[in-house]
Formats: C-alpha cells, structure tokens, sequence
C-alpha cells in the first residue's frame, strides 16, 4: 500500500510472523498428544447479583507454554481453528470439564459448567457421540454441561447445525448464545434453535450506566428472551455501577471481574462454599 520499496521490510517480519505461527501450531499439537498437562482450565463464576449465589460457571482454557509461560486463548484458539486442532483442543476442554463437574457433584456441590464450542467442533459428526459417551462415563444430570456457541454457529444454511444442537439437546446440554448483539443472526433463525440463555457481550455492558442506546440494547435483549422464555447473563460485569444498573434493568445473572475472575478450580470450590465472598 506504501509503495514497492516498503515491501522489502515487510516480508521478513511476515516471515517471521509465518514460523511463529507454524512452531505454535507444532507446540499445541505437541501438548495434545504428549503433555496435555500444558493446559488448563480456569473457571469463572457466574452470580446471582440479587443473592449473591454463584449458579454457574464457565470453563476458560489457558496453555502454560513451557518457554512462553501462561497464554490466553486469544493467542492460540485462532490457530488452533484454523489448523484444525480445535477439534482436538476442544475434546480436551470438554472431558476436564466434565470431569471436574462431575467431582464438584460428588463433594455435594451442583454447579452446571459452560463450554465454549467452535463451530468447527458441531460440523463434526463425532461430537454428538463424544459427549454422550462423557455424560454417561461422569454420571451427568440434565443441564450440567452447556455449550456456548456464538450467532455465526446459526448461519450454516444446510440445518446441519441445527441437528447438531438438537442432537446435543437430546443428550441434556443446554445452550447459551455468546457475545449476544455482536453478530448478525435474525430472530427468526434464532427462533429454530434450542437455546436457552443469552449472554449480552461485554460491549454493551462497558458503557453502563448512562449510555442510552446500551441500554436500550440490554432492556430489548432482556424482554425478547423473557418472550421466548430463555435466561440472560451480561458479561463482563466490571463495576458496582453496572451491576446495579443491569439489576434494575431486570437482569439478575452476571459473569465479570467485579464478582470474580477466572480462577482454577480449587479455588472455584472456595469461592462457591463462600470461604471467598466477593
Ligand atoms: P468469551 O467466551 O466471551 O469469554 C469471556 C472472556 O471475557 C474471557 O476471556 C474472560 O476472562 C473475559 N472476562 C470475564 N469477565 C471480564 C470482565 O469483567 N472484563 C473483561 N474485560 N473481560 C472479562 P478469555 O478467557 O481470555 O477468553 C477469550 C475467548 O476465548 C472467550 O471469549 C472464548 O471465545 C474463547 N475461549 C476460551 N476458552 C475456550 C475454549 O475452551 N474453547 C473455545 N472454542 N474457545 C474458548
Ligand atoms: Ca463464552
Ligand atoms: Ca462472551
Ligand atoms: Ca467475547
């Protein structure tokens, strides 16, 4: 765009960029196949701010690299999708969390987890069967485990997507549309899906109070799932203030720093027997 001559010093950096990319792809596989004890999940605790109880939570991968130390997902599931490795990656993030659930259930503990789904990982025809063959080996009850997947997971037009999710329905998940408001799907494509919560993205939570039009969006999203009978969970909770003015705008389920941050789960357990109140 600059002109010819800057081409020179842009392609040793895309070089460089090109086998970092391709040394992180190796590293993930690597840890996939060999040391999955690399990766972790931490959990984060989702808050009844009326009573304070924590009614769920959702389970966030990290990947301890072993020379670049603790990475955020935003710097490896790109990669991941696009290798294809998420399928992989996601089986992973499935079984610990079921696993973990399922432990958090038998020390008396019903705590439902949420799991981010690539819809990458619903085109798979083996899904289906992976998590039914997890649900049972863990004992699971109905509604334990829910998947979160985004509104582009609502686009594919084959419905192929849609008996992915009916199929999943079957088996006891339950489902919550992520980064809700970001995306672009219609209400009456959203209507054939069997979703039952709507997680209002942090974006529209950062400017509250006192932006009119957020609010506007988090009032229409509220009274469209009461309509529809699903549940709302804003994210991205970061003060008092915007808890306060999401409570008087009818929503009661919150995710955010300013209740907790994503922790591992040991700690989650603390947090939930109340041993950490926020
Ligand atoms: P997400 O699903 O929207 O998850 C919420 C993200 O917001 C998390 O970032 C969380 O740490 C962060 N967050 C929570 N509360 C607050 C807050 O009050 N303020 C701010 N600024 N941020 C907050 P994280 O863990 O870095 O994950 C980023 C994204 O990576 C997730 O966004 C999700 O799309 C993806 N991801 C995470 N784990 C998985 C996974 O196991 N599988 C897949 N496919 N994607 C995952
Ligand atoms: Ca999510
Ligand atoms: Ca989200
Ligand atoms: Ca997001």
């Amino acid at each position: 765009e600059a002109g010819r001559d800057t081409l020179r010093y842009y392609s040793p950096e895309m070089n460089v960029l090109a086998m970092e990319r391709l040394t992180l792809e190796r590293d993930l596989r690597r840890a996939l196949q060999d040391d999955p004890s690399q990766l972790v999940l931490y959990y984060q605790p989702q808050v009844d701010a009326a009573t304070g109880e924590c009614v769920g939570c959702e389970a966030l991968v990290r990947w301890q690299h072993p020379v670049r130390g603790l990475m955020l997902p935003g710097e490896f599931i790109p990669l991941a999708e696009r290798s294809g490795l998420i399928v992989e990656l996601g089986r992973w993030v499935l079984a610990e969390a079921c696993a973990e659930q399922a432990r958090w259930s038998d020390s008396g503990m019903q705590l439902p987890v949420s799991v981010n789904l690539s819809p990458i990982q619903l085109e798979r025809s083996d899904l289906q069967p992976y998590v039914k063959a997890l649900l049972q080996r863990h004992g699971m009850m109905k509604g334990a485990l829910e998947l979160e997947l985004t509104e582009g997971a609502l686009m594919n037009e084959d419905d192929h997507h849609l008996q992915a999710f009916n199929g999943l329905m079957a088996l006891g998940c339950r489902f919550a549309l992520d980064d809700f408001g970001t995306g672009y799907s219609s209400l009456s494509r959203l209507r054939r899906f069997p979703i039952s919560r709507l997680k209002i993205d942090r974006g529209f939570v950062r400017t509250l109070p006192g932006n009119t039009d957020d609010e506007a969006v988090v009032r229409a999203t509220l009274s469209m799932a009461r309509d529809m009978g699903m549940d709302v969970v804003a994210e991205g909770v970061e003060t008092q203030a915007q808890s306060d003015c999401l409570q008087q705008l009818g929503c009661r389920i919150m995710q955010g720093y300013w209740f907790a941050r994503p922790m591992p789960a040991d700690q989650l357990r603390a947090f939930v027997s109340g041993v950490r109140q926020p």
